[in-house]
C-alpha cells in the first residue's frame, strides 16, 4: 500500500495499517509534516453545525486520547495531547453574543461553562480586567502536529513500513480501471492499493478521478510570539484571533524562551492580501488598554510566522469523488 503524503492524515492512516500488519509505504515530496500540519496551530474543535462531518469530529476527538497513549506508549516519544480546554473571551457588549454560543453549543451536546470576567481572570490571570464575560469550551484540545507527525513515522517504520522523503508522486498508474501503482522521479512505485493524502496539493497529481473537486487553498498565518512566561495555559479566543500556549516543555528545537503562537482568523479569512510583513500581531494579549487594541502591538517579538495554505472546499474540506469509487484508490475525507 502507498500513502501519498507524509502529513498527519497520511502518517496516522500508515500507523492504522501499520499496526494491522500491513507494510505501508508513505511518500512525501518533501519531509515528514512539512505542509500544513508543520504550520497548524493544533488545537482539536469540532464543528458547530448538524453534519455527517461535525459527527466525524466528535467521534474522532472521543478517539483521540487512546490514540495517542497508544503512540507514545509505542514509540516513547511525547506529541504534548491535552485537554485543557477554550476560553473564548468578551468584552463589554460582546455579552449577548459569548451567551447565545454557549446555549446554541450546550443544547448541541458540548460542555461548555459560562463565566464571568472574575471568574475568567481566575483561571486565566493575564487576561484583561476589561473581559466582562467568557466561555470555557472542556472539550477543546490541542496537540503539537510537528511532534505527532515525527511520532507516527517512527511507528510506521519501527513496525516494517517505510516513509520515503523528497519522493513527489507524479501520477496514479492504471490499467483496466485498476490503480497499478505510482510513477515518480524515482521511478514507477508498483502497488494495488494507493491512498491519497497530498494535502492542499493533490490535485497536481496525474491520473486522479476526473470529477473530484479542486483545490481551494486558504491561507493560514500562525505567528510565535516570545513571551518571558506563557501567557495563558489554555487556548484564549476572541474573534480577532486565538492565543495558544505552544509547549509547556522546553524542546530543543524551540528558542529558550517559552513561545506563545498565534493563529488569527482575521488575517486567515482575507484570502490574496496577506503577506508576512502585514502581519501585525506582534504582541501579547494580556492586558489590552482597550478592546478595540487587542491584542496590544509591540509588547512582544515575533520570532517566526509561519504561512502555509490548507486545503478547503465548497463541501468545507471534505473532497470526495462523485463518480463510483476508482477500485483500491481512496481520497481523505
Ligand atoms: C496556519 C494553519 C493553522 C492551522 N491550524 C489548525 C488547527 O488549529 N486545528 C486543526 O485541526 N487544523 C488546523 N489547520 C489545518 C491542519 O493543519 C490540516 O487540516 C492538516 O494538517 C492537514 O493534514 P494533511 O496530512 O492532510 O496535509 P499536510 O500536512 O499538508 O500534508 C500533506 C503532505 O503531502 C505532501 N505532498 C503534496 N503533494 C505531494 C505529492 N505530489 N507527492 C508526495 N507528497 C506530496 C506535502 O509535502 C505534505 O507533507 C491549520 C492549517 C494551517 C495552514
Amino acid at each position: 500500500m502507498i500513502i501519498i503524503g507524509a502529513g498527519i492524515a497520511g502518517l496516522s492512516l500508515g500507523w492504522q495499517l501499520a499496526r494491522r500488519g500491513l507494510a505501508p509505504t508513505v511518500i512525501d515530496a518533501g519531509t515528514i509534516g512539512q505542509g500544513a500540519s508543520h504550520a497548524a496551530a493544533g488545537y482539536l474543535q469540532p464543528g458547530l453545525d448538524p453534519s455527517l462531518l461535525t459527527d466525524l469530529e466528535w467521534e474522532s476527538l472521543r478517539a483521540t486520547p487512546a490514540f495517542i497513549a497508544d503512540l507514545e506508549a509505542e514509540t516513547g516519544l511525547p506529541v504534548d495531547f491535552r485537554t485543557d480546554g477554550q476560553l473564548r473571551i468578551g468584552f463589554a457588549g460582546d455579552e449577548a453574543e459569548i451567551r447565545a454560543d454557549h446555549d446554541t453549543r450546550r443544547a448541541a451536546g458540548w460542555d461548555v461553562t459560562l463565566m464571568d470576567g472574575a471568574d475568567a481572570r481566575a483561571l486565566e490571570p493575564a487576561l484583561s480586567p476589561e473581559v466582562t464575560i467568557a466561555c470555557l469550551l472542556n472539550d477543546v484540545s490541542w496537540v503539537d502536529g510537528r511532534r505527532l507527525c515525527t511520532a507516527l513515522a517512527s511507528a510506521i517504520t519501527a513496525r516494517g513500513g517505510q516513509v520515503i522523503e523528497h519522493c513527489p508522486a507524479l501520477a496514479l498508474t492504471h490499467e483496466r480501471g485498476r490503480v497499478t501503482g505510482v510513477k515518480t522521479p524515482k521511478g514507477h512505485m508498483p502497488s494495488d492499493r494507493v491512498a491519497l493524502a497530498a494535502g492542499h496539493r493533490f490535485d497536481r497529481i496525474k491520473g486522479l478521478p476526473a470529477d473530484l473537486p479542486a483545490s481551494i487553498p486558504v491561507r493560514g498565518v500562525i505567528l510565535a510570539l516570545a513571551c518571558p512566561t506563557p501567557l495563558f495555559t489554555r487556548l484564549v479566543k476572541r474573534p480577532d484571533g486565538i492565543l495558544c500556549p505552544f509547549s509547556k516543555r522546553p524542546t530543543p528545537s524551540a528558542p529558550s524562551c517559552p513561545t506563545t503562537r498565534c493563529f488569527s482568523a482575521r488575517i486567515r479569512g482575507s484570502r490574496g492580501s496577506i503577506s508576512r510583513s502585514a502581519t501585525p500581531l506582534t504582541a501579547t494579549c494580556a492586558r489590552p488598554p482597550s478592546r478595540s487594541d487587542w491584542p496590544p502591538r509591540s509588547s512582544a517579538e515575533t520570532k517566526k510566522a509561519e504561512v502555509s495554505p490548507r486545503p478547503r472546499s465548497c463541501s468545507c474540506n471534505a473532497r470526495l469523488s462523485r463518480a463510483p469509487p476508482r477500485p483500491n484508490c481512496w481520497d481523505r475525507a
